[in-house]
């Protein structure tokens, strides 16, 4: 371990990587502890590394693709000295100070870093649908990207699970490579935004099945199909697949400060005056204390709350020991 440092950024994606560049600009020499890509599609950079076009972020006004977004964040952090380590943070203690991080399995011993300060920013993951086959299948056939693995699917016939905007966004990106995206979903709308909605209903290569679950992968030793239940008759039917896409949604990545920090019933971080936590010198920022908006703006948004109330707690934090030992 090299030294305590004043602020320890857990996570990479808008948030991290903003909150980096702001306690970096602070001269705060932020570590930035970016996590390893895993089949569960958790990546470094999150998700917009899993994302074509973001339309959305303001400055770009033609869009720009996910991976180039980040990749502009990550070299705008380390421009203001930011050290960025990729690792799998296995265990955080946060109960005496300074904080305690353990990386890559350890969880005893001497800590990997110790800062005294931390900043989480480590988002949200892709939600799977609990079905026997899903763990066997993922990676053959079965996928939550359509950015990354759309391109091995050409002149299939793909589903998509879901009825949300990434649903929406995954189907539509498919149509680039696939003979047809048939979108499966629960219920008889989409909870996708209008103007996502509108561009799936004019794509000829876009077919859906409402009120329809998946209640079985078929496939050995690769995705052939589903099986579906209507949801209001009852009836079962299988529908032939090259590949499945599952975009219902996602979960914050907080398994490692359960029990250390309040969350809400979801799981979220919960955040209190900007992104202080139960946890003082814990700040949370991103999906992962936000389960309402999620966008890269407003990550990268609370990363700079973050970096900002950070600093001042430890301006703060340092001030008060100084007046306390002149009065000793
Ligand atoms: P979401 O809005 O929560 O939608 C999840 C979808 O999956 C819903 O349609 C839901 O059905 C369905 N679902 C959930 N659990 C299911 C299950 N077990 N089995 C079958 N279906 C299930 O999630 P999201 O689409 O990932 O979007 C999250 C947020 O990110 C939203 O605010 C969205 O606007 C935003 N987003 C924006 C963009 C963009 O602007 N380009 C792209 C992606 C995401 P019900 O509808 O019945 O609940």
């Amino acid at each position: 371990m090299s030294g305590i440092r004043d602020v320890i950024i857990v996570g990479s994606g808008p948030a991290g990587l903003t909150a980096a560049i702001y306690t970096g600009r602070a001269n705060m020499v932020p570590l930035v502890i970016e996590g390893e890509p895993s089949s569960t599609g958790d990546q470094p950079g999150g998700q917009l590394m899993l994302t074509s076009d973001v339309e959305n972020y303001p400055g770009f006004v033609d869009g720009i693709m996910g991976p180039d977004l980040m990749g502009t964040f990550r070299a705008q952090a380390a421009r203001f000295g930011a050290e960025i380590v990729t690792a799998k943070v296995s265990r955080v203690d946060l109960t005496s100070r300074p904080f305690s991080v353990w990386t890559n399995g350890d969880s005893t011993g001497e800590p990997t870093f110790q800062g005294r300060s931390l900043i989480i920013a480590t988002g949200a993951r892709a939600l799977m649908l609990g079905l026997p086959a899903e763990q066997q299948l993922l990676g053959r056939g079965l996928s939550t990207c359509a950015t990354c693995d759309g391109f091995f699917f050409r002149e299939r016939a793909i589903g998509v699970v879901g009825g949300g905007d990434s649903a929406i966004e995954e189907a539509l990106f498919l149509t680039k490579f696939a003979k047809s995206v048939t979108v499966i979903h629960r219920r008889k709308e989409l909870r996708a935004s209008k103007i996502m909605q509108d561009r799936a209903f004019r794509n000829p290569k876009i077919e859906f099945r409402w009120d329809s679950m998946v209640t079985e992968i078929l496939g050995n030793g690769s995705v052939s199909g589903v099986r579906l239940r209507d949801v209001t008759s009852g009836e079962e039917s299988t529908l032939d697949l090259g590949g499945l896409f599952v975009a219902i949604g996602h979960a914050p990545n907080t398994d490692l400060f359960r029990g250390q920090l309040d969350m809400d019933p979801n799981g979220y971080i919960t955040t209190h005056d900007g992104t202080r936590t139960s946890v003082e010198g814990v700040f949370a920022s991103g999906d992962v204390q936000d389960s309402v908006y999620r966008q890269a703006v407003t990550a990268a948004g609370s990363g700079c709350m973050a970096a900002i109330d950070a600093e001042r707690w430890l301006e703060a934090t340092a001030h008060a020991a100084e007046q306390a030992q002149s009065q000793s």
